[in-house]
């Protein structure tokens, strides 16, 4: 830190990425990538697009906005594109938390959630999941604080029933509940449905996964047409052009691709299907997901151990040092050659640990 950083953030700590390693080619199973690219119609349009770039992007993302609120049936004032969803979230911690309504989410969570939090400087709580990794609703039916729930959550995969969603959402119309859907389309109930009904309710989404372009970093929220008031005039008063050109041109071409990239999803969770059961066979606990991940522990190995040797084999899963998680690993959800080539190497490395 140099002596002029602000003595108002000397406390913070940033948030870690995954390894994004350049020393070698991995099987890369560590920050929850799509394996599959976005569809050609994607690259036409970005390409199309590259001759504009003298010029600013569209600081009200029209097209594109236009595009999510066909595809979700709100109106387009119920819509707000961001670069990633990352960037949403962080507007919306600013917009609709403060000391007098404080943040609650699990502390088993987005890593993201408490950097926010801190950097705002907003007071917050973290909220224990129970034993077995779920989310307590009840926890959640209290007042006058802001809630945000990834449903999956991650890094367990596991989801919230759109009732339980619903519930929450309910108990206090006089607060915002944030539920973050980066990974709804690998099998949950998205509470979009339910935006017209509360407007308490901002959902956010994210093109990074379920549609192959997390290098595009694009993300968006959708909510009442107040909420997303309140989040424009944070993004006008911070970057109003956000999006860049081409990211929004690949987001418009995507949109209009939803039965390539529907299909990716039902593959991905083929594949987790088949992995959860072969880490099950190896003596693994993996907690059922619905993400394009999953989580998994054994007595046989810890989690720091595993994802240490499987790194020098040439693949990379994430472990996280928070000791309640500390003997797991998150392992994303690859094509079916990249996920047997990873159980290969698991069994490998147990039986040269175990001989
Ligand atoms: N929410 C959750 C739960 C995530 O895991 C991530 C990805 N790391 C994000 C939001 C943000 O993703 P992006 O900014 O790429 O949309």
């Amino acid at each position: 830190m140099s002596r002029f950083f602000t003595s108002k953030l000397s406390g913070l700590s940033p948030y870690t990425p995954g390894e994004q390693p350049k020393d070698q080619q991995y099987i890369k199973l560590n920050t929850n990538e799509s394996p599959f690219p976005p569809s050609p119609s994607v690259a036409a349009a970005v390409q199309g697009e590259v001759e504009k770039l003298q010029l600013y992007s569209d600081p009200e993302c029209t097209r594109l906005t236009q595009k999510l609120a066909e595809r979700y049936g709100v109106d387009p004032d119920m819509v707000l594109v961001t670069n990633g969803s990352d960037e949403v979230l962080n507007f919306a911690f600013l917009a609709f938390s403060d000391a007098a309504r404080p943040l609650i989410f699990p502390d088993i969570t987005y890593g993201f959630y408490p950097v926010f939090a801190e950097l705002n400087r907003i007071p917050y709580t973290e909220i224990p999941l129970k034993k077995d990794f779920s989310i307590d609703v009840q926890d959640y039916l209290v007042k006058g604080k802001t809630a945000v729930i990834a449903n999956p959550n991650a890094p367990t995969g596991l989801a919230l029933s759109l009732a339980e969603i619903e519930k929450i959402v309910a108990f206090d119309p006089d607060r915002v509940v944030i539920v973050d859907e980066a990974y709804v389309d690998f099998g949950a109930e998205s509470a979009v449905g339910l935006v017209s009904r509360y407007d308490n309710l901002l959902v956010t989404q994210t093109f990074s996964k379920s549609r192959s372009m997390a290098g595009a970093r694009l993300g968006f929220g959708i909510g009442s047409n107040g909420l997303i008031a309140d989040l424009n005039t944070i993004k006008f008063s911070t970057n109003p052009y956000n999006v860049n050109r081409l990211s929004a041109a690949a987001g418009v071409a995507a949109l209009a691709e939803d039965a390539y990239y529907s299909a990716n999803c039902r593959t991905i969770e083929k594949n987790r299907q088949m992995t959860t059961s072969a880490l099950t066979d190896l003596g693994f606990t993996v907690l059922d997901s619905k993400a394009n991940f999953v989580f998994a522990c054994s007595s046989r190995i810890d989690g720091e151990e595993l994802y240490r040797k499987c790194k020098e084999k040439g693949v990379l899963i994430r472990h996280f040092s928070k000791e309640r998680i500390s003997g797991f690993n998150r392992i994303t959800i690859g094509t079916e050659a990249e996920m047997q080539a990873f159980i290969q190497v698991v069994k490998t490395i147990l039986e040269e640990k175990e001989k």
